[in-house]
């Protein structure tokens, strides 16, 4: 067999750590859900879509760990934090009932969507897409993955975020709108997800902006905490 050569060297695996085992999660697709509490919807000044979700997706290569230092990002002076429930999806789903769909979830995570909001809310206004907001280096925060077998389901609980010691997001998973079969069901009617997809479920009310030096710390009751400073 000819050894096959590439022009550079292949990218290195996306890896996240998995609680209670060293074994890591590879990560293939990183599905974001929009606006799925209302609080947060009414604060971004839109109504809510209750009939269905609706996704952006970030590159597996913008995850960062829990616990990272991020330079401030290039071409933003709004810089924001999103606290959310992370799910990892652990085998393939496809057109899945909402019934059945708790049993392709691997485990969850809490995850930071951290969102360049001046470049997302241009592109809204301008009917473009939100990629230069949204799917940026280092903007996919994510702590280690917490399997089911060792936090069950999640579908209530507190979910926070403080800022400096500072609480900013203070909300519930009940008040998803969409909740975690439901974004299943749907998102698997339009895509095969596997394994190594992870879907971050919407963020609360109380987004705000972070500046240099500044320490975010969120958590998830029954789940556990996230961390990021910036550079
Ligand atoms: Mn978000």
């Amino acid at each position: 067999m000819t050894q096959q050569k590439t022009l550079f060297p292949l990218h290195a695996p996306i890896l996240v750590p998995i609680s209670g085992t060293e074994d890591k999660y590879p990560v293939s697709r990183i599905f974001c859900v929009g606006r799925n509490y209302e609080a947060h919807a009414k604060e971004m000044g839109v109504a809510v879509d209750r009939e269905a979700p609706f996704y952006f997706t970030k590159a597996a290569d913008t995850y960062v760990p829990s616990g990272s230092t991020v330079q401030y990002p290039p071409g933003t002076s709004n810089y924001h934090y999103e606290m959310e429930l992370v799910l990892a999806i652990g085998r393939d789903a496809f057109q899945v009932e909402e019934a059945e769909a708790l049993e392709y979830v691997y485990g969850y995570a809490c995850g930071l969507d951290m969102t360049r909001r001046d470049l997302q809310l241009a592109a809204r206004e301008q009917r473009r897409p939100w990629d230069l907001g949204k799917d940026f280096e280092q903007s996919a925060v994510m702590s280690e993955i917490v399997p089911v077998s060792q936090c069950g389901h999640l579908s209530t609980g507190a979910i926070e975020l403080r800022v400096n010691g500072q609480t900013k997001q203070s909300s519930d998973l009940s008040l998803l709108i969409h909740a975690v079969p439901a974004l299943i069901a749907h998102l698997s009617g339009y895509y095969h997800l596997k394994a190594g997809d992870l879907i971050y479920t919407g963020t609360p009310e109380g987004v705000g902006p972070v500046v240099s030096g500044d320490h975010i710390q969120g958590s998830i009751s029954g789940l556990g905490d996230i961390e990021l400073k910036v550079a």
